[in-house]
This record gives structure tokens, sequence and C-alpha cells, in this order.
């Protein structure tokens, strides 16, 4: 008989989860919300999935997004100068969280994953644990809903390090080649524009990362779409005079109703494991590894973590799942969150000298430019730049 793996949480980290693991495990995913109601709700992030989370979805056979414009580039500019265009080696590709969690429930469903429409609580999790031989916790940053312990070195916060002001735009015209587009502007925060695909088509995803308390965070108590778009014009206006020009101002609207969000959150990264009634319970995504999004790599880092995880069980398939399996998943993981944490906290404070020599560069050098773009995709080559001496030779 399958082993039974009851996943919380049909998010980046439960949905790839879930279809790598239904061909060996009895697969049941409990969600809190139906796909009707993700596809009607607020969006959630700005997801951009880089190239090596794209092979992870080919990998396990998750549907193919045809037929889109990728993601080629990252265009960086820092103040009002900017500095290059960096190629990406493998495109990306930004799908709206609404349309593709909406979908791939859909999708498992009829391959026979049994899901469940429903809340779970902590009151009720004890249950899910005698009745499953594994729960995974993919809560997301709500969660998670059990006490993994903090990992105090890599969790030095105490408040948000951003306000993160996200709106979905129509009536920008795109950038080329086409490209996630950043503007660092010193102590202030940052501008990534982002193409993007929804359910009704493309789209422009402005993404601020406001330094709270400071010029940019000038969205406070605004709740209404329509003073949402007025802010978002009169701050790129002010702000981001590039992506302004790019703006046709009888256009310029949201794409629906719901498609903005204000959001922060305190960063903190967790062991991805503990034991309840002696048996193993682990997390995968945000609910255990929680990074500001000034780096785009929580998605990423998500499907990275649940291709880890995989493989754990899949080694230990026919053995008891202990502390070894959870020791495992964990030894699996930890450099690259190390590494995808140490650069994001890193970006979201002043940047040191040496990184902004390595970005004038990149204004010189196409190789540098390229260099930089490539951090996005593999964190581990930004985390060489921004930390040499603690890179192992
Ligand atoms: C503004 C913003 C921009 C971002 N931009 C990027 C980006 O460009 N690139 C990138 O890689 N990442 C980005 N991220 C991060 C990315 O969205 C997350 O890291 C990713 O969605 C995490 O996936 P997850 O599965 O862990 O959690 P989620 O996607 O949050 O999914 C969690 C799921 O669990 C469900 N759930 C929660 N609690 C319960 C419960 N008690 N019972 C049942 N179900 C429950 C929720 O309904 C949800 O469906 C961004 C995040 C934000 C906020």
């Amino acid at each position: 008989m399958k082993k039974s793996i009851c996943i919380i949480g049909s998010g980046t980290a439960g949905l790839q989860l879930a279809y790598a693991l239904k061909e060996n495990f009895d697969v049941t995913v409990i969600e809190r919300r139906s796909p009707d109601q993700i596809r009607q709700g607020r969006i959630m992030s700005t997801q951009v999935h880089f190239g090596p989370t794209r092979n992870r979805e080919k990998r396990f056979g998750m549907p193919e997004w045809k037929e889109q414009k990728l993601i080629e580039s990252i265009h960086v500019t820092i103040g009002d100068k900017k500095l290059f265009t960096g190629m990406l080696k493998e495109p990306a590709l930004s799908i709206d969280q609404r349309l593709s969690y909406s979908h791939y429930i859909e999708d498992l469903t009829s391959k026979g994953v049994s899901f469940r429409f429903e809340k779970v609580i902590k009151e009720n999790i004890e249950a899910l644990i005698d009745n499953f031989d594994l729960v995974i916790d993919c809560t997301g940053k709500t969660g998670p809903l059990l006490p993994f312990p903090i990992e105090e070195d890599l969790s030095p916060f105490k408040t948000p390090l951003r306000k993160c002001i996200v709106g979905y735009f129509l009536g920008i015209k795109p950038n080329t080649p086409l490209g996630v587009n950043v503007t660092v502007l010193p102590e202030l925060g940052e501008m990534f524009e982002i193409p993007a695909i929804t359910e009704r088509g493309p789209v422009t995803i402005l993404f601020i990362t406001a330094v709270p308390n400071n010029k940019l965070d000038v969205f406070k108590g605004i709740k209404k779409q329509e003073e949402f778009t007025l802010k978002m014009k009169s701050t790129v206006q002010k702000f981001f005079p590039e992506i302004y020009k790019r703006i046709k101002e009888d256009e310029f609207t949201l794409c629906d109703e719901n498609s903005f969000l204000q959001i922060a959150f305190i960063p903190v990264i967790r062991r991805p494991y503990l034991f309840i009634k002696n048996k193993l319970v682990v997390g995968c995504g945000d609910s255990i590894f929680l990074n500001d999004p000034i780096t785009g790599q929580g998605s990423n880092l998500a499907s990275y973590c649940a291709e880890k995880l995989y493989e754990t069980l899949i080694e230990y398939k026919d053995s008891e799942w202990d502390a070894q399996t959870g020791e495992s998943y964990w030894n699996r993981t930890k450099q690259y969150v190390k590494e995808v944490t140490g650069w994001t906290n890193a970006m979201a404070m002043p940047l040191p000298e040496h990184v902004i020599h390595f970005l004038l560069q990149g204004a010189q050098d196409q190789v540098k430019a390229d260099a930089v773009a490539e951090w996005f995709s593999n964190p581990a080559k930004a985390y060489q730049v921004f930390f040499p001496s603690k890179v192992k030779q």
C-alpha cells in the first residue's frame, strides 16, 4: 500500500509537491479556498518564475503556458541612471497566481489527486497527523500551523524591511527586450516593472518596495481601485520618469478590481521539520522559509525546496520517516536557503561599495550585466558577489 501524505495549502509549494508526489504516494491536499474563490480573489504576488523553477515544473509534468511572451532580461537603473540590460540564460515567466493556482488544482483533480476545500485550524492538526503517514505544512506566509523552530542567524529582523505595493496594469508600453525592469532609489526603495500573464491577457505589474515611513511610502490607507491607480500614476511620474514616458494616459488602469495589493511582513527562516507525538511533520515554501520579496525569490525557493523534499521522500520511501528523513531534507536545502536569504536581506540594506562597483561595471561590460541577470536564476552567484569572504574557494 502507498504511504499517505497530506499537503496543507495549495500554493507554489503545495501544488508542485502534489504533482511530484502523486505517482508514488496517496496524496490529499487541503486548501482553504476553492479554485473559483482563488480565480475571483485578490492578487497575491508578482511571481517571476526563473529558468530553474520552470525546468522543475516541466520535470514534474505541470501544465505548460504555451505561446506566452517570455521574460528575457533584467534592466537595471540606479537613481535616474540606466546602467544596463542583462540577458537571462533561460527565459522567465510570471503567471498571475490566481490563474495558475486555480488551473493546477483543477488539473490535479482531473488526475485523481484528492482536494478538500476547508481551512485547517491548529486544533485539527493532530487528527491529520494521526490519519496520514506525513503532513506537509505549505500554508505560506500566514503559516506555519506548527511551531517549526526559528533559525535565529537567518532571521535578524523584528519589523518589515519594505512595504510592498503592487498593481497589475494595462496601458504601459512594454520595455524591450521584454524584461523585469528594476529601479533602485537609494534610501527610498525600489520599483520592479514586470510583464505578466493574467486570465484576461498580458499586463504590466508595477511593484513598489518602499522603505517604511520614507518618501515612497505614500499609499497608506488607500483601499479603493481608482484612488490606487491615481496614486500609482503620480508616484511613477515623480520617481520613475522613464516608466511614466511609456504610460498611455487614456488606457492606464488596473486590469480588474482585485488586481492591487498592499502588504508588509517580517522575514523569518525556520528549520523545516519537527516532531508531533513522535511523528515527523515537515514544512515547505513560505511557511518555513519566508523572505522579503525584494529579490523575487519566494516562489523560486518554494519550488527548489519542494523538489528537495520530493527527492528526500523518494529516497526514504520504503523506510520509516524519522529524524534522519527530516535532517536529510534540511541538509539538502540549507545552503540554498542561506544564499537566498543572505542576498535578499543584503539587498534590503544600503548596497555595499563593492556591489555598487560590480553593478557599475555592468554598464561597461555586457558579460558583467548578464552575470547580474543570472543572480535571479542562480542566487548562489549573487551570494558570491555580496559575501566574497564567506564563500569557500
Ligand atoms: C508582493 C509580493 C511579490 C512577490 N514577488 C515574487 C516574485 O516575483 N518571485 C518569486 O519567486 N516570489 C515572489 N513572491 C513570493 C511568492 O509569492 C511566495 O514565496 C510563494 O507564493 C510561496 O508559495 P507557498 O506555496 O509557500 O505559499 P502561498 O503561495 O502563499 O500558498 C499558500 C496556500 O496555503 C493556503 N492556506 C493557508 N493557510 C491555510 C490553512 N490554514 N488551511 C488550508 N489552506 C491554507 C492558502 O490559501 C494558499 O493557497 C512575492 C510575494 C509578495 C507578497
